[in-house]
């Protein structure tokens, strides 16, 4: 995300936590800053790892009751992989149509896009009578470390 859209996606949400009556300690500003920081994916406990990076006191607890206000917001996307964990994405706000590719070994992300994809969408839907509300294509596969050495080496813990 730009520098000047993170700023105001940032706002939003500061907005927002008035609006719920909720304060800003500085342990969820640093979970806020943290979120408006990456572009990358990250699960529930990397987010808190991020946040300490800001403010060591940050709990678990705390990045637990934050993230369900980022997804309420719209500012990060929860996506079930079928794993025991749920992963986060902060890339939605700008890019609601990209899809993921995933590696079933070291849960690696990859985002894509695809022209010939959202048009081939916009067709079956169109034919079958519906109107496009959100896409979203999930593949799960072997990344380039597993198929060349057969493991991956970042395994997710
Ligand atoms: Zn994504
Ligand atoms: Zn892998």
């Amino acid at each position: 995300m730009p520098q000047v859209e993170r700023q105001a996606a940032r706002e939003r949400f500061l907005q927002f936590l008035e609006q719920k009556n909720l304060r800003l300690t500085s342990q969820r500003k640093a979970i806020v800053d943290a979120v408006f920081a990456t572009d990358r994916h990250f699960t529930a406990e990397q987010l808190l790892e991020m946040a300490r990076k800001h403010d060591p006191t940050v709990s678990r607890a705390t990045v637990y009751r934050t993230l369900p206000l980022l997804t309420e917001n719209g500012l990060v996307h929860e996506m079930d992989f079928g794993k025991d964990y749920k992963v986060y994405d902060p890339n939605y706000a700008e890019h609601p149509n990209h899809n993921h590719i995933i590696c079933g070994d070291c849960d690696k992300i990859v985002e894509f896009e695809s022209d010939k994809l959202d048009q081939l969408e916009n067709e079956i839907t169109h034919r079958l009578g519906f109107a496009i509300k959100s896409q979203q294509l999930r593949i799960t596969g072997s990344c380039d470390e597993l198929k060349k050495l057969g493991a991956c080496r970042n395994k997710h813990s």
